[in-house]
């Protein structure tokens, strides 16, 4: 067959992304093994050739663009899908994988950690909260607590993971443990692929009337592919999924920084009548020499094109001044700026409107929940906790999506505690299993069981207050 014959849909299968494509394995074959050495190949393939009649581009017709209509090849069919692999995401994939269906897991970047790790936040705050009889208790059970574990297990994975304080993780060491954990439970993933869009059903849900989400679609190098599910997670942290297809939500901006980490700082011999910039110099890691600077920055839209790449060519001139203040400063001259977060840092944007919603007020005044999936804690675990309802991740208009993470029903003040990284895992994890449980029972997540969701939860060994 002549190239110009094949159909767009004959020609996605030819390169390998046809109906029924397998998704990414994760295990280390042979011919995945790469050595450490020098490129020993010195010329490429010609390789398959196409004709460029293939191509469906935009059209550009009296001063607008459109987009033509054409069929989309789907690449993978899945349970549960949870979209974005941060904090939330992985503990959202592996409890679903783990409570026993087939799951999906699709991020943008080429790692999994999301802020934690591309973002070069790696404090872990919020695990604590106080008894009332003003004792510290862990709440921050579960995957949290699991993954904790395992990077002390792991070389210069964790510091400070002592009782009642907030421990510092390891960017690269965290990103190995999760491919570890995400490999063991078997999960499906997608890397590189951005989601642009959520696919919903032409008729809606006969109950309630809401539309139905049957998926999403990624972009990839080689275009935009489907990928159907009986359930969707959001946790994109800013909602990237939710607002496409109809989530009722809110758009907030606030402040964005971006962190970076500064290398020899054990190597700072501080020279007499020198003050040495301190609040320049950041917190400690399990690297020995290494410290993170955190970045408070600008209220700012987080999913605003310009106001992105304003901020990061700023941040970066800020950081660059800041760290020619450390390296001049006698004793100092052998710091080096190691790295700047690979991604900007932005906080909070889209939020749900979801069921029920968090307030600061009720979290203080200890409000309890029936609908109860999770339990959060506070910074550095200076007040109580409190209880996440279910509805605080459900949409309250559509169909079979949940988000979890910083993009939860919260009230502005709340949102900004939920945002934490032990906050997000706890979200995740309640998500992915409540997920896991609508698809066995074949249910909407709206009508899901939640006393099994429960019960699986504790099986989890997540708190629950
Ligand atoms: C500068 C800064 C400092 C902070 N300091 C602390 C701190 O000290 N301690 C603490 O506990 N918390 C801190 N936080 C908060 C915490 O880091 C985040 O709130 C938390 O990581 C949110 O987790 P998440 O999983 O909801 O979202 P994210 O961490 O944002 O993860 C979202 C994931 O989804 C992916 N994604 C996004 N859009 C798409 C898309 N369209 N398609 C595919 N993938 C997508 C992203 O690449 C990412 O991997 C800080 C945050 C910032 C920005």
């Amino acid at each position: 067959m002549k190239l110009s014959e094949l159909t767009r849909r004959s020609w996605l299968k030819n390169v390998g992304l046809g109906l029924g494509a397998a998704g990414v394995g994760l295990s280390l074959n042979s011919s995945d093994e790469a050595r450490a050495d020098f490129v020993t190949k010195k010329v490429a393939t010609r390789g398959k050739e196409y004709s460029g009649e293939e191509a469906v581009p935009c059209k550009f017709s009296n001063g607008k663009v459109i987009r033509p209509a054409s069929e989309i090849p789907t690449i993978s069919e899945t349970d549960v899908l949870v979209v974005g692999g941060g904090p939330a995401g992985c503990c959202a994939a592996i409890a679903a994988a783990r409570a026993g269906v087939k799951t999906t897991l699709v991020e943008r970047y080429n790692h999994f950690g999301g802020l934690a790790t591309g973002g070069l936040v790696v404090h872990i705050l919020g695990h604590w909260t106080r008894t009332p009889e003003g004792e510290k208790l862990q709440v921050v059970q579960g995957l949290g607590e699991e993954m904790m574990k395992r990077l002390e297990g792991l070389p210069n994975g964790i510091c400070d993971r002592q009782f009642g304080r907030n421990p510092t993780v390891d960017s690269e060491v965290y990103k190995y443990l999760l491919v570890e954990m995400i490999t063991e439970a078997n999960i499906e993933v997608f890397l590189h692929s951005w989601a642009i869009d959520s696919i919903v059903d032409d008729n809606p849900d006969p109950k309630t009337g809401n539309p139905v989400v049957k998926g999403i679609l990624i972009q990839t190098k080689l275009g935009p592919h489907a990928i159907l599910a009986k359930q969707v997670i959001d946790c994109t942290g800013d909602g990237d999924v939710f607002a496409t297809c109809g989530c009722a939500h809110t758009r907030r901006v606030y402040h964005i920084g971006l962190p970076c980490r500064l290398g020899n700082v054990d190597k700072i011999k501080p020279a007499p009548g020198t003050k040495v910039p301190g609040h320049l110099l950041g917190g400690v890691t399990p690297v020995k020499g290494v410290r993170w600077v955190n970045m408070g920055g600008p209220d700012s839209d987080g999913l605003d094109v310009r106001d992105l790449t304003r901020l990061e060519l700023n941040h970066r001139k800020q950081i660059w001044k800041n760290y020619l203040q450390v390296k001049n400063t006698p004793g100092c001259e052998d710091v080096y700026l190691l790295e700047t977060a690979p991604q900007i840092g932005v906080r909070i944007t889209r939020v749900i409107e979801g069921t029920e919603e968090l307030t600061l007020e009720n979290a203080k005044a200890g409000k309890t929940y029936d609908s109860c999936v999770g339990y959060g804690g506070a910074w550095g675990g200076d007040h109580i906790g409190w209880q996440i309802p279910y509805g605080a991740l459900l949409s309250k208009n559509v169909e079979n999506i949940l988000t979890a993470g910083r993009s939860i029903c919260g009230a502005p003040g709340m949102s900004e505690l939920l945002r934490v990284i032990p906050n997000c895992w706890v979200s995740g994890q309640s998500a992915g299993v409540a997920a896991a449980v609508a698809v066995q029972a074949n249910c909407t997540a709206r009508d899901v069981n939640l006393n099994e969701v429960r019960r699986i939860l504790k099986e989890q060994k997540v708190y629950l207050g």
